[in-house]
């Protein structure tokens, strides 16, 4: 009988896709392994929690294990809402811990409700107060945190969030590809991904060129921190997980290319993937443009990493009201009609 004894035992192993019908490359428009570039996607929604953030939770988790600073009967307190906290509420479970999170009141109830399900708590704080108020964000994720049995994971600092994806998301895209990729792009939030995985190819092949993706007005790619609506990625400030070396490049892409793109991939490769992926994947597609019909480009085999899954991303950028509001278009053709227009 072939079967894993936990979920955890899921988390990794990933497949790679290849994109095809969203290039746009010049002649035929489809590159194949046999010549051009090589476009792979490395899903990471396959991932028993929905996103690439199960592979940090275990190692986070795994290490504070290790060190002591997670006991038995431990509380786990993250001030997420999104992917990680979704790992960390999986991991928890099946391990024995206690997890709560603390969101802000703008975090919408089917968020809260994702890390409720997996008997998470959710500590919900009013945004309308100053920071140095006893019931702002901050002052209460940091009382919940040094409370007794109590351990701050912190993502945007803790060592092994890269070294997770050094130790796992690297060496699979090395063996998938036989030693053959030549670039790897990778959006960048708490810019753990990039970090450990740009490190270990390097590693591997100093000449493997990694190319992160940004949104535009984040600090990644020289903006000042200015609000930008694709989620999970960019940031205003250098976070400690962030290996300033490690990007050979940084590519710039709008809100209104990484959801365009994001439709796109749904509508034709079939992959129904969050915002992040839409604006990495969009990347790569330039990347590959650009080494279409070079003697370097005949060669090519680029990996994106697309984080999460689009299931979380339904009332937005999946919905034509919530695209036009910001007046993003959506793409016209197979749009949902009325019964009264059949
Ligand atoms: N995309 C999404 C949807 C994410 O949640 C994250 C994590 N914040 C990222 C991309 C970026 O990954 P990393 O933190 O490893 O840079």
């Amino acid at each position: 009988m072939q079967y894993a004894n936990s979920v955890l035992d899921l988390i990794g192993n990933t497949p790679l896709v290849r994109l095809s019908r969203t290039l746009d490359l010049a002649e035929g428009g489809d590159a194949t392994a046999e010549g051009g570039p090589l476009v792979l996607a490395k899903v990471e929604y396959l991932n028993p929690g929905g996103s690439v953030k199960d592979r940090i939770a275990t190692r986070m988790i795994e290490a504070a294990e290790a060190s002591g600073a997670l006991q038995p009967g431990g509380t786990i307190v993250e001030p997420t809402s999104g992917n990680t906290g979704v790992g960390l509420a999986m991991v928890a479970q099946q391990k024995g811990y206690q997890c709560v999170f603390v969101c802000p009141d703008k975090v919408s109830v089917d968020k809260r409700n994702v890390l409720k399900a997996y008997g998470a708590e959710v500590v919900v704080c009013p945004t309308a107060v100053a920071p140095e108020h006893p019931d702002s964000y901050y002052n209460v994720s940091d009382r919940l945190a040094s409370a007794p049995g109590a351990w701050k994971p912190d993502q945007y600092s803790n060592p092994h969030n890269p070294r997770s994806h050094y130790e796992t998301t690297g060496p699979e895209i090395w063996e998938q590809t036989e030693g053959r990729i030549t670039h790897f792009v990778c959006g960048m939030g708490t810019g753990g991904t990039i970090s450990g995985v740009g490190r270990y190819l390097k590693e591997k092949n100093p000449a493997i060129q990694v190319i992160g993706a940004d949104p535009a007005g984040s600090v990644y790619s020289g903006g000042t921190g200015r609000p930008y609506l694709v989620e999970g990625v960019g940031e205003d400030f250098w976070p400690d997980t962030y290996d300033r070396g490690v990007a050979d490049r940084v590519i710039e892409v709008s809100d209104a290319d990484s959801f365009a793109f994001t439709r796109r991939l749904a509508r034709e490769e079939a992959l129904l993937v969050g915002g992040s992926c839409g604006m990495a994947a969009w990347a790569a597609r330039q990347v590959a443009q650009e080494l279409a019909g070079t003697p370097e480009g005949e060669s090519a085999v680029i990996v994106v990493l697309l984080p999460d899954s689009g299931r979380g991303y339904l009332t937005k950028i999946f919905n034509d009201e919530w695209l036009a509001q910001y007046g993003f278009a959506s793409g016209a053709d197979g749009d949902s009609r009325t019964v009264g227009e059949v």
